[in-house]
């Protein structure tokens, strides 16, 4: 087991919601200690370079919208194994078939306003801690 970082959001079906201490209490909880933190309202430019990979998918522009239509929590997350762990915790993309007790099971609305984003590998975790993030930010 090493300890990893991982990049998460607290989406903004969530935010909107009142749940973002839910949230990361799940997070916390696990073992998972947040190491920095920001709410911010993403910009459509922003979203769409952090979702770039996603950009040919039939739901690109329609996951933009979403994540620009409120405040995010965006975050670092540290522990062991973070980047599975986190994955884990969050649960399957699509709420109804993620596992009981994730965080998806219990408050995603759907498939795409699904609560919480999670980095899905450490490498990529690495680069999405630094779009949103600058060194001096990452506090522990
Ligand atoms: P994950 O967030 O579990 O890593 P993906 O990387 O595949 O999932 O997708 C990124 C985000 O795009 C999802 O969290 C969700 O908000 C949205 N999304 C994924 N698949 C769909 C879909 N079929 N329809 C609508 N939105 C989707
Ligand atoms: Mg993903």
């Amino acid at each position: 087991m090493s300890t990893e970082r991982t990049f998460s959001i607290v989406k903004p079906d969530a935010t909107r919601r009142n749940l973002t201490g839910k949230v990361i209490d799940r997070l916390e909880s696990a073992g998972l200690r947040v190491i920095a933190q920001k709410r911010i309202w993403m910009s459509t430019k922003q979203a769409e370079a952090f979702y770039a990979v996603h950009k040919a998918r039939p739901f690109f522009h329609d996951l933009v919208k979403f994540m620009t239509s409120g405040p995010v929590v965006v975050q670092v997350l540290e522990g062991a194994n973070a980047v599975a762990k986190n994955r884990e915790i969050m649960g399957a993309t699509d709420p109804a078939k993620a596992a009981p007790g994730t965080i998806r099971k219990d408050f995603a609305e759907s498939i795409e306003a699904n609560s919480v984003h999670g980095s899905d590998s450490a490498e990529n975790a690495a680069a999405e801690i630094k779009f949103f993030f600058a060194d001096t930010e990452i506090v522990g």
